[in-house]
């Protein structure tokens, strides 16, 4: 059996593309159905929906073989056990810093200041403050960042922005772009070992399928 964790939504949806290249069908709607694991159209191939911060735990430990997950979540899970073969390019966004539109940034990041910041992306923003030379107060959060600035919780925030209208729609405006992220293909090293076969089926239908979608610029 080869079990791949995936996370619904955005990625549930733009991986489904993917395994139709290596001949997967899911065979539920995860939007219609309360069930976890979902058959496919191949017997020895599942698919399990997770949290998206829980698919790398998932897959380091080997409750999934292989898995889909944004660069977002696998800087913050951190660690080193998990191969990491391809950047799928899909699910697109950035990570980027947000303020209200009448803070003065500029001046609050200038060397040696001290800036508090709310944001679900510890280790990323931590990092990227750091490498400015800029103090961070650090205020963890797990959803809703857009209204710690609102509320005077924090100064900025550290979120993902896609097209930038849920920062417009709160009078947030983006200062700076951290990094661009995309979602990746993990898997268990043990399992790439174990069942070899299958999983360099899938690994290589994928890789192909993101070749060819790259070609193609309105698939961009
Ligand atoms: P947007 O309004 O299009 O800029 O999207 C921003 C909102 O969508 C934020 O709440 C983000 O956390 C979320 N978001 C954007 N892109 C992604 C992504 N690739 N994966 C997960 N969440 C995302």
């Amino acid at each position: 059996m080869i079990t791949l964790a995936l996370s619904k939504g955005r990625i549930f949806e733009e991986t489904l593309p993917l395994l139709a290249a290596a001949g997967i069908t899911v065979l539920e709607d995860p939007e219609k159905s309360r069930k976890l694991i979902l058959p496919t159209n191949q017997p020895d191939v599942r698919v399990v929906l997770v949290r998206a911060t829980d698919v790398p735990t998932y897959v380091e430990y080997g409750g999934a073989d292989l898995g889909v997950t944004g660069k977002d979540t696998l800087i913050e899970h951190g660690g080193t056990g998990i191969y990491q073969p391809l950047d799928l390019r899909i699910a697109r966004c950035r990570v980027s810093v947000a303020v209200r539109a009448d803070f003065d940034y500029a001046q609050a990041v200038r060397q040696g200041a001290r800036l508090k910041v709310a944001t679900k992306y510890t280790t990323i923003a931590r990092e990227f403050f750091a490498a400015k030379g800029v103090h961070v107060d650090m205020v963890k959060l797990y959803g809703s960042m857009e209204l710690a600035p609102l509320t005077g919780l924090a100064d900025a925030i550290v979120d993902l922005v896609s097209t930038g209208n849920t920062l417009k729609a709160n009078q947030l405006v983006e200062v700076e772009r951290i990094m661009d992220i995309s979602a990746r293909l993990v898997v268990n090293q043990a399992a790439l070992k174990l069942k070899q076969a299958p999983l360099r089926r899938i690994m290589d239908a994928f890789a192909s399928a993101v070749n060819a979608a790259e070609k193609t610029p309105e698939a961009a």
